[in-house]
């Protein structure tokens, strides 16, 4: 058996790719010698990703999808096959993040938040397996969420979000378990991003306030995510799926 994680005649894709935890992953993947495909609805920070991803030599292109809207989700795909032909590794990370106690959330917010967090992987997952179902193998990873697990005040929606991602993720992976393909989930803590510095009032106010709140005593940075994405979707990785891995600097143990 292998316990590499190269990745090298494989052909990953990661959505939300534009920025964050998915650039990140993005990175790692191209690092380790895959064909990456960035997804994401801004295209001049695609093109970014790509152009980070052919500094470090490896090759990645970008392809704009919402992955709130099927068409749009059917027509990556479709494109996927048609220019590669397969589809090894993909990580289902696009995601967003409100706040405001369940009181308050309007009926509009909770929609938005569960359509693009639970429905939006599905949507992926659904063509990711069939086509790594038809070449009888493949990994796919979906982004939770700690605060799938445990509570924070203002985040009920995005919390049942994430804890339906890891249900998903659960029952994906025993459907398909039998046939080589593996379905694990990432939960991150709070990690240094666009989205928390957004949701927190800046990174400097994310590392200040929110670092002491990790028994690490600090934020966790995008990278260190990728580091498990890559793995989960790596042949070293062979005997794990229907995993939610925490990538939390301790919090969860409390
Ligand atoms: P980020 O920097 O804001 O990145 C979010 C990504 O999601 C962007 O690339 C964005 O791309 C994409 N996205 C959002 N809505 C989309 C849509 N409708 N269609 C396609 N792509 C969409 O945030 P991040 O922190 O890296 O978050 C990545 C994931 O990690 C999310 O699922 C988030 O919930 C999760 N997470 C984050 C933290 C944290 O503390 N940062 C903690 C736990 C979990 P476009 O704008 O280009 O569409």
């Amino acid at each position: 058996m292998s316990i590499s994680t190269d990745m090298n005649g494989r052909v990953a894709l990661v959505t939300g790719g534009t920025s964050g935890i998915g650039r990140a992953a993005a990175l790692a993947f191209a690092g380790a010698g895959a064909e990456v495909i960035v997804t994401g609805r801004r295209e001049a920070e695609g093109l970014e990703t790509v152009e980070l991803a052919e500094r470090l030599g490896g090759r990645a292109r970008f392809v704009a999808a919402d992955v709130t809207d099927a068409a749009e989700v059917a027509a990556l795909f479709e494109r996927i096959e048609r220019d590669h032909g397969r589809l090894d590794a993909a990580f289902n990370n696009a995601g967003i993040h409100s706040a405001a106690p369940v009181t308050d959330l309007t009926e509009a917010e909770f929609d938005r938040i569960l359509t693009v967090n639970v429905k939006g992987v599905w949507l992926c997952l659904k063509h990711e397996l069939a086509i790594m179902l038809r070449q009888g193998g493949g990994s796919i990873v979906n982004t939770g969420s700690v605060l799938g697990q445990i509570g924070m005040a203002g985040n009920g929606a995005y919390s049942a979000s994430k804890a339906a991602v890891e249900g998903l993720t659960r029952t994906a992976a025993i459907e398909v378990a039998a046939r080589g393909v593996r379905v694990n989930a990432v939960c991150p803590a709070i990690i240094q991003t666009p989205m928390s510095a957004a949701s927190f009032g800046g990174a400097d106010q994310v590392a200040a306030a929110l670092g002491p709140l990790h028994p690490v005593g600090r934020v966790g940075r995008p990278e260190e995510v990728a580091a498990a994405v890559l793995w989960l979707c790596s042949d070293a990785a062979a005997f794990v799926t229907g995993q939610s891995i925490n990538i939390d600097g301790g919090v969860t143990a409390r």
